[in-house]
């Protein structure tokens, strides 16, 4: 049996490494399907055709209307029409498994400041960058490269249902994960191969997205008069950084960090700005709820600026270390590399979220190796998306073994 297991290892491993190339053409092109908020279509025709050259069944469900209103949504603020999740299934029968990522990609910040253009993929010793290679399109290509590998190598694997989701909005609200998992796609345990560095990542905090409107009153600067919006920002601003002092004090899993993520204000320098607004990201601990975390925001605001919930509601979440899921794919990365996988702490959020929280469904992030994600040259190491598909397809393996 050993001996066997051994072989097969052997006869997966090379298909991933003679698959690679084609995994990272697969994820040049879509790092070049510029993907950001409300224009994430041509990506998942990307994700799409790949999945059906894999031979899945390749449906897209379009976020419904109230998705909003959905337990545990966040607050989706573009019209979803045009803009579908894809889903691919094999079918088959015994334990399944889901396959998630998001095509969707923040904003590359400022293009003049990249040494390439955000959207045009390069690759320099070793590693691809472009916004999204890291965030999360490697994973993307890690998850598929595993599939292609184990359908060569061992196809008869593949026993139970496998399906693989591509979302939207993760980076916002979640809701696309939400619509799909409302629309019945779901599995015995869900893979997320977000970067994580080739660690486990189990758990997510809190996160509360919120919209400040300042109003002042508009002068000219000469009169010395008016009420600055944009100068009566920064006390708020203080404000809400004393609330993330309070959020943290005595709390565990942290930093539960409060960002000041965008600022827009003003239009004349000689004019006294009427209107700001400043939108900001605030973390918090279990086990606060979004409700909650919005009570304590709403009061530190009080009444110096009208507040607008724009984006995550998101609930903290946690998968047990010593879960079955968890220690699977720990035993497959020991296989592939060595020793146990490393754990990365989770001082964010994502989309596993609902399938523990909402569906009662297992779910952990596993994937490649980035750096400066959300930042300037994002970028993803290539041998770290072979050593994860490594990882994956023998974890895919013995998950659907018959
Ligand atoms: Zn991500």
């Amino acid at each position: 049996m050993g001996q066997v297991v051994a072989q097969n290892d052997r006869l997966i491993d090379e298909a991933v490494e003679r698959l690679s190339e084609r995994a990272f053409a697969f994820l040049e092109l879509l790092v070049a399907a510029r993907s950001d908020l409300g224009r994430e279509a041509e990506a998942q025709e990307v994700v799409a055709a790949e999945l059906a050259r894999l031979g899945f069944d390749v449906d897209r469900i379009e976020l419904p209307p109230d998705v909003n209103d959905l337990p545990g949504a966040g607050v989706s603020t573009v019209p979803s029409a045009g803009r579908p999740v894809v889903v691919g299934r094999r079918s088959g029968h015994g334990r399944s498994l889901l396959l998630n990522g998001h095509v969707d990609v923040v904003p590359p910040n400022a293009d003049d400041l990249w040494t390439a253009a955000p959207f045009e993929p390069v690759r320099r010793d070793g590693w691809l960058q472009g916004r999204g290679a890291g965030d999360m399109k490697a994973g993307f290509a890690m998850a598929t490269l595993a599939v292609e590998a184990l359908l060569e190598a061992d196809p008869a694997a593949i026993a139970g249902p496998l399906s693989f989701v591509s979302v939207i909005e993760e980076e916002c609200t979640g809701n696309g994960t939400l619509a799909t998992a409302h629309a019945g796609v779901l599995a015995d345990a869900v893979v997320l191969p977000e970067c994580t560095g080739l660690e486990l990542l189990l758990s997510g905090i809190g996160i509360l997205w919120v919209e400040l409107e300042l109003r002042g009153r508009a002068a000219h600067a000469h009169t010395g008069k008016g009420v600055n919006a944009i100068e009566a920002a920064l006390p708020l601003i203080e404000a809400l950084h004393d609330l993330e002092r309070e959020l943290n004090e005595g709390a565990e899993g942290g930093p539960f960090v409060t960002n000041v993520g965008t600022f827009t204000g003003g239009d004349w320098q000689s004019s006294v700005p009427a209107l700001a607004t400043v939108g900001v990201r605030v973390g918090f601990p279990p086990p606060l709820t979004p409700a909650e975390a919005a009570e304590r925001v709403t009061a530190a605001v009080g009444d110096r600026a009208r507040i607008r919930f724009n984006g995550f509601r998101a609930e903290p979440y946690a998968l047990p270390p010593d879960h079955e899921l968890a220690r699977a794919v720990a035993r497959a990365h020991e296989s592939v590399l060595g020793s146990p996988p490393g754990a990365m702490p989770g001082t964010a959020t994502t989309d596993a979220r609902f399938y523990l929280n909402q569906f009662g469904v297992p779910a952990l992030c596993y994937g490649p190796r980035a750096r400066d994600i959300h930042g300037i040259d994002e970028a993803v190491e290539l041998q770290s998306i072979v050593d994860g598909a490594r990882v994956l397809a023998r974890f895919v393996r013995d998950w659907l073994r018959p």
